[in-house]
């Protein structure tokens, strides 16, 4: 029998003939969020002079799950959706991530996530390796008897993996205390006892810790009154720009103007508004919460939702997803100073660019870190069984945000790099050195 390869027409005899290259060459890959990761790490590994095999170790999720996730919908129907957890490292201590439920959700992206958790709570030093997880879907799009069980299923799925002293999940874009309560609780109900330390952000009632919902925001507000003081703004005559209306968007855009801080455009995912004067927050805020949307705000001017990072401030802070800020739109950005609230808003290119241009960027893992700390912080007291105020978990956590932010100025400045090579060098050998100290098993 003759075997004709699929690409292969059957031949009329005679020799064959050469193979022929393609009438087009094969489409450049795009570039991931992984690979602007792993150049990070690339960047950070040749100023510390880092071995090319714990380079090549850290440049690899330690282990990583993929999950089929088949849910009763309200009709009866059955849909089948995807889920992913990966722990990237775990030198330092139990993986640490959150959980997004987004319909852009792939493995590379969770990877990459998984990567700059590792990074921050190296960074922030906080007793945890760095992982992530999600499942791709559009959570709008479902009911919430719909979301318990997608989340109850995908929780029994990666239940092997994660555990107080193994890998501890958290909210992410997409999923909120509730989220973690039914995570606590099928992860429970597996065990036999409840298990509190299993997840943090929590609902208050189960364990969570008190100003655990603003913590990301408040991190990111932290930082920015920092940074500009750095630059010789004072906050309360400086104007902000926040793309995202979200829960790390809308805290930061309220906590900014609390400080002062005129806040004069803002977006969501419907669209944008601006008011040069400043917009009135807590009115924005009832707005939003009777609308859904910042969209219609009477007291604004309704913008292009992408015209908000083009927006002539002081400070940026994006605060929704990766990549918005990028080769296209990088040379138009007008704010002196960007300060990361979403994970992983610049790529590469527009960091290029910005430095270039002398825009200030304070990365990812340092601004946004508010929330993994406060994190730690619920998973200290639930481990203490003694709960502090809010005061304290703020105090603490202002401390320890303006202390990491010193830290990584001295750093940068004492080797003249730019603030997120010096956060990820920093972050990258204490990793290596909690890996040496620990050796190579076996
Ligand atoms: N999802 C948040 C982040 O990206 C918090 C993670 C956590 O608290 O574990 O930092």
């Amino acid at each position: 029998m003759t075997v004709i390869a699929n690409d292969t027409p059957p031949s009329a005899g005679g020799p064959a003939a050469p193979p022929q290259p393609p009438s087009t060459p094969p489409p450049v890959p795009e570039r991931t969020v992984l690979d602007d990761a792993r150049e990070q790490l690339a960047d950070a590994a040749a100023v510390l002079g880092l071995p090319g095999d714990v380079h090549a170790m850290l440049a690899e999720p330690r282990r990583e799950v993929s999950v089929s996730i088949p849910l009763r919908r309200d009709d009866g129907t059955i849909e089948v959706l995807r889920g992913y957890r990966v722990q990237h490292n775990y030198s330092r201590g139990p993986g640490k991530g959150g959980v997004r439920f987004d319909a852009r959700v792939d493995l590379d992206e969770v990877r990459a996530l998984a990567m700059w958790m590792t990074w921050k709570c190296a960074l922030l030093d906080v007793p945890y390796g760095g992982a992530k997880g999600g499942v791709r879907l559009d959570p709008r799009r479902y009911s919430t008897g719909e979301l318990e069980r997608i989340t109850r299923r995908y929780t029994s799925e990666i239940a092997p993996l994660i555990g107080p002293h193994q890998d501890i999940p958290a909210p992410d874009i997409g999923t909120d205390e509730q989220t973690m309560a039914w995570m606590m609780d099928t992860y429970s109900v597996g065990q036999g006892h409840t298990v509190l330390g299993v997840v943090t952000g929590k609902p208050i009632a189960i364990g969570g810790s008190l100003g655990r919902a603003a913590s990301t925001s408040r991190g990111v507000v932290a930082i920015a009154v920092e940074a500009l003081r750095h630059l010789d703004i004072e906050p309360t005559s400086a104007t902000a720009a926040v793309q995202g209306f979200g829960k790390v968007g809308r805290g930061a855009a309220r906590l900014l103007a609390e400080q002062g801080v005129r806040v004069i455009a803002v977006s969501d995912m419907y669209g944008a508004i601006f008011n040069i004067g400043g917009l009135d927050l807590p009115a924005l805020e009832a707005h939003v919460d009777a609308t859904g949307s910042v969209v219609g705000f009477p007291e604004a001017l309704e913008i292009d939702g992408t015209d908000v990072l083009l927006a002539e401030v002081d400070l940026l802070v994006p605060a929704a997803v990766e990549g918005v800020i990028n080769a296209d739109n990088a040379c138009f950005v007008r704010a002196r100073l960007i300060v990361e609230g979403a994970n992983g808003p610049l790529t590469a290119d527009a960091d290029r660019i910005l430095a270039e241009r002398g825009v200030v960027v304070v990365p990812d893992i340092l601004a946004n870190a508010g929330g993994v700390v406060v994190s730690y912080f619920e998973w200290v007291q639930a481990n203490q069984a003694y709960w502090w105020t809010e005061d304290e978990v703020n105090e603490r956590l202002v401390d320890r945000m303006t202390r990491a932010w010193r830290d990584v100025l001295d750093y940068a400045a004492e080797r003249q790099l730019s603030l997120r090579l010096a956060a990820t060098c920093m972050a990258v050998e204490r990793v290596y050195r909690a890996h040496e100290v620990r050796g190579l098993y076996p």
